[in-house]
């Protein structure tokens, strides 16, 4: 007989748990806006609330989830409430939450298609969705990772091996006097996840060259075409261009059509990095935005950034998915299954092991419906263009970049020099955020302070986007 005190939680406290936790969890998401969105929490508040050492008998569920609501939900900065305007946002929805917990109750690990079919099948097509819904021709497969960050190191790793005559794979790039110095480009506005994967491809941070941008913050590509040709003559070797479809300070797109004809030209793989506003290419107006992503190699959009899937799910397209298993694949191609047509997910990246992650933008995409992913998009991008006209009306106060999504950069522009206007930024920044209601964020825009409003969140209403605009002209009265 089995020995009641082996095994899991007893079934019937299990189950009551389980209800108790789908109450605490809609139960925030109805009253998450009561909290101040900003932890207020001070460092080392919550471990000293905690006891230091493990326990040593069983507690009931019951009591941990009572510390659970106690100590834990307050101390966070709460990404779902519907002030959250900094960073992008990212909005666990109804159906993402029910998705993240079916996974967690399956808990399958999706290495091999026979550990896990459905997860395995349930990808392939769930990121077919997404290409279809962003306008990308056939062709391109999809690849669920955790992160952008992540997405993007595969995908210039793939750049890097299929390089002709380098054989990094095999040989790897240290103590080869017969490798020259390989070179990636991205703008100087690109994301730092593109510095992290010179740095983990072995390229080093010289090995990425950041190339400037125009009044718009957008790649110069012109600028780009004589790096490249600077490079080439002094012996570098170019692999690849990362071009960004919606900055992460001001959400600018480079050019990314002249891009593609310079990458056909210069045999160049050109990775579009979309984590945010990839979503917006959902919507066929915004679509023309994008003009030229069609011929990228691979594209990385955040599902879990703009579009209402918990965190994380990372969607990287690839239009040579065989690339992708040339690079990281280590079954040999000559024992590849691929006749029977089944998916190894291992084979597409660094992780042996995954999470279901399918599963909640399966559910995600079919509760909203791509019309409804659209409208909320649109929604959105509205609420954004509506700041911009208030902010462009006051006088003290520019917009400093164009709006092209849901992202407002501006500035209060008072004060006699550039030093004292960033002071004067810096403090309505603490005023605003000190509040409770919204929590905005900051970047460097040539040289100066800039404030950011980011409206990404399912919540967001256009009443929290008067109240943070009621905040900023409040505080900037007073600093
Ligand atoms: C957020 C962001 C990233 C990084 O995303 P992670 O998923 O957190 O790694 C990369 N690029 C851009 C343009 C981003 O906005």
């Amino acid at each position: 007989m089995a020995d009641p005190h082996l095994g899991d939680v007893p079934a019937a406290e299990f189950r009551a748990a389980m209800h108790r936790v789908a109450d605490l969890v809609a139960d925030y998401l109805e009253h998450v806006a009561d909290y101040p969105v900003l932890s207020r929490a001070r460092p080392g508040d919550v471990r000293a609330a905690l006891p230091a050492v493990p326990p040593r008998d069983p507690e009931p569920l019951e009591a941990i989830l009572a510390d659970y609501r106690r100590l834990i939900e307050p101390n966070l900065t709460h990404w779902n409430h519907p002030g959250f305007m900094a960073y992008f946002g990212i909005t666990g929805s109804g159906p993402g939450i029910l998705g993240e917990t079916l996974a967690a109750g399956l808990n399958v690990n999706a290495m091999l298609w026979r550990t896990s079919p459905a997860a395995t099948e349930l990808e392939d097509l769930v990121t077919d969705w997404l290409r279809q819904m962003l306008g990308l021709p056939e062709g391109y497969r999809g690849h669920i990772n955790d992160t952008a960050s992540v997405s993007t190191f595969v995908a210039l790793g793939a750049a890097r091996d299929r390089t002709p005559g380098l054989e990094v794979r095999e040989r790897g790039l240290a103590g080869r006097p017969d490798v020259p110095p390989l070179v990636i480009y991205a703008s100087e506005q690109a994301h730092s996840s593109v510095d992290k994967a010179a740095i983990a491809l072995g390229l080093g941070i010289a090995g990425l060259r950041k190339v400037p941008v125009d009044a718009a913050f957008r790649m110069d590509a012109g600028a780009l075409e004589t790096m490249l040709a600077e490079d080439r003559a002094r012996g570098r070797l170019p692999i690849a261009v990362v071009a960004t479809a919606g900055t992460t300070s001001t959400t600018s797109l480079d050019p990314l059509a002249a891009i593609a004809a310079i990458c056909r030209r210069e045999a160049l793989w050109l990775h579009v990095d979309a984590a945010y506003a990839g979503s917006a290419a959902i919507c066929p107006e915004f679509r023309p935005l994008f003009d030229g992503i069609e011929a990228a190699d691979s594209v990385v959009v955040n599902p879990h950034k703009w579009l209402f899937t918990p965190v994380d799910c990372s969607v990287l397209l690839v239009r040579e998915p065989a690339a992708l298993r040339a690079a990281f694949s280590l079954v040999p191609e000559y024992l590849r299954t691929d006749e029977e047509g089944v998916t190894n997910l291992m084979d597409y990246g660094i992780q042996l092991g995954r999470r279901f992650r399918a599963l909640k933008l399966w559910m995600v995409i079919r509760a909203f419906g791509v019309r409804g992913l659209r409208d909320r998009i649109r929604h959105h991008i509205g609420l954004a263009r509506e700041l911009e006209g208030w902010i462009r009306a006051e006088p003290g106060f520019e917009v400093v970049a164009p709006v092209p999504f849901s992202v407002v950069c501006f500035r209060l522009a008072r004060g006699a020099t550039g030093e004292a206007q960033d002071a004067a930024n810096d403090r309505l920044l603490a005023a605003v955020n000190a509040a409770g209601p919204v929590f905005l964020s900051a970047t460097t825009l040539r040289g100066r302070r800039v404030l950011r409003v980011a409206i990404g969140n399912l919540r967001t209403r256009r009443e929290h986007v008067a109240t943070a605009w009621a905040l900023i002209r409040e505080a900037a009265a007073r600093v």
